[in-house]
């Protein structure tokens, strides 16, 4: 009896998107834990799946629509399974209908603004034996206290801010995140509080745009005034956040990362394109003068800060001269890592509307040109660490080989090395010996 309820109270959990979707699907993990489920990552022994969805490109709404396919055959196997989708694709409109249709066995629809209302939904569906599809058109209230239960147990990420509010022309996200609304401070310090006594390292703050952090808060505070806040929590080693608008980046916060010793060297700070003309189309309010301006303003003030970005090829209208724009600004800028990505329409965007889209041959054609000049920028990058001594906060096991540990430097770069497992959630020093693509090969001294 025992045995067979346990296993009736497992769920799986799929995450498709940004860290803020990780983010969300740790709360929803967390409200499951809440309620007696354990997790799991066989979806056969699930008593509940749920898909938190991204429509951010196309590419990964047709990878949820493949998943939602194959578990017609799970479902007649157990038709006791519940089957929920949330997260970004579910604010479209008109997509929750679109979804009943096609796989009506799905039993749980909700968006990003309710997803704090998962436990009554599925309790609903449990107790009523009904399908719930519930999603609201607009932000609600910041909804605090929510259970996390977290990937890590070394570095977690924070939201500090929801939503958006700069309607790049390509871009759904701000329809489906709402406009932006910031957390209050002491919210914000209290769950890093919470994290350093269960032993945390390292928090990542998240937003769509971190720098415009504050705006609509009783109190008087910018993102640098938070950085400041949080870098005298006691406790905590390392603060990262992302994402940087180009726009919005103040010399305050630059100083903010160069003056206090727990912000880590790293910007992340997406570019999408190096033509200007682009970037006006985009809706980006910067140019590339004003883009470089920031970028040496970091160089100067944070030598050792990585770069990273985000780039669009392919974007309506983008001529070879634009696109050559962007290769000459990869080199200029000589990135520590970019999210490279293929222009894909999205509904509703202005973008999509755009009479002069650009051939899918070209869009491929420029890609696999971007992705070559950035490995060459990464390469070349992570070259100047060999011999070099490097703090590491161990993370965990490496990835790609148990054997080994792996754990990141202060700004961002990823490190292999042997070492025993009692060495997570430490920071230990390690020589590199050798620098790969995309991680750094070293021994613990
Ligand atoms: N708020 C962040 C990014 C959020 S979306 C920012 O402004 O930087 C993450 C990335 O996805 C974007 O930076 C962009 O490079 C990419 N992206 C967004 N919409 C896209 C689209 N329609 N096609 C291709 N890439 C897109
Ligand atoms: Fe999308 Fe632009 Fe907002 Fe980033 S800033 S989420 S790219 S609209």
């Amino acid at each position: 009896m025992v045995m067979t309820d346990n296993i009736k109270l497992k769920y799986f959990i799929e995450t498709w998107g940004c860290q803020m979707n990780e983010e969300d699907s740790e709360k929803l993990s967390g409200m499951l834990k809440n309620i007696g489920y354990t997790r799991t990552d066989d979806i056969n022994e699930a008593s509940i799946i749920l898909f938190n969805t991204c429509c951010v490109r196309e590419n990964a709404e047709n990878k949820v629509y493949g998943n939602l396919g194959m578990l017609k055959k799970v479902k007649e196997k157990n038709p006791d399974l519940i089957i929920g989708i949330c997260g970004c694709m579910m604010q479209q409109k008109g997509m929750a209908d679109n979804i009943l249709k096609r796989f009506p066995y799905v039993d749980i629809i909700f968006g990003t603004h309710n997803s704090y209302k998962f436990p009554e939904y599925l309790n609903r569906v449990k107790t009523e034996g009904v399908q719930v599809k519930e999603i609201f058109d607009k932000e609600t209230q910041i909804v605090e206290g929510i259970p996390v239960d977290r990937e890590s147990s070394v570095k977690g990420f924070v939201t500090i801010m929801y939503g958006c509010n700069n309607f790049c022309t390509y871009c759904v996200v701000p329809y489906v995140r709402g406009r932006e609304r910031s957390r209050k401070p002491e919210e914000i310090e209290n769950e890093i509080k919470d994290l350093v006594s269960k032993g945390y390292k390292e928090v990542t703050l998240l937003g769509q745009n971190v720098n415009s952090y504050g705006k609509g808060l009783e109190e008087d505070i910018n993102f640098a005034g938070l950085l400041r806040r949080i870098n005298k929590i006691e406790g905590i080693e390392r603060v990262r956040f992302m994402t940087s608008h180009p726009k919005d980046l103040t010399e305050e916060v630059i100083m903010a990362v160069k003056e206090c010793d727990k912000l880590c060297e790293q910007i992340h700070l997406p570019v999408q394109s190096g033509s200007d003309r682009v970037l006006k189309v985009m809706n980006r309010h910067y140019d590339r003068a004003r883009y470089m301006s920031l970028i040496n303003k970091i160089k100067k003030e944070i030598p050792d800060c990585t770069i990273t970005t985000d780039i669009i090829v392919g974007f309506p209208g983008e001529t070879d001269e634009d696109f050559e724009d962007t290769l000459s600004l990869v080199k200029e800028v000589g990135y520590d890592s970019a999210f490279t990505f293929i222009y894909s329409r999205r509904n509703n965007t202005p973008a999509d509307e755009m009479e002069d889209q650009v051939a899918d041959d070209v869009k491929h054609e420029r890609f696999n040109r971007l992705v070559a000049a950035v490995n060459d920028s990464v390469i070349r990058g992570n070259k100047v660490y060999e011999g070099k001594t490097v703090e590491v906060l161990v993370e965990g096991p490496s990835k790609n080989d148990e054997t080994k540990l792996m754990g990141r430097t202060r700004n961002g770069k990823l490190v292999n090395f042997q070492g025993d497992i009692s060495l997570v959630g430490k920071l230990v020093n390690v020589k590199i010996n050798r620098a790969q693509p995309f991680s750094l090969i070293g021994e613990v001294i």
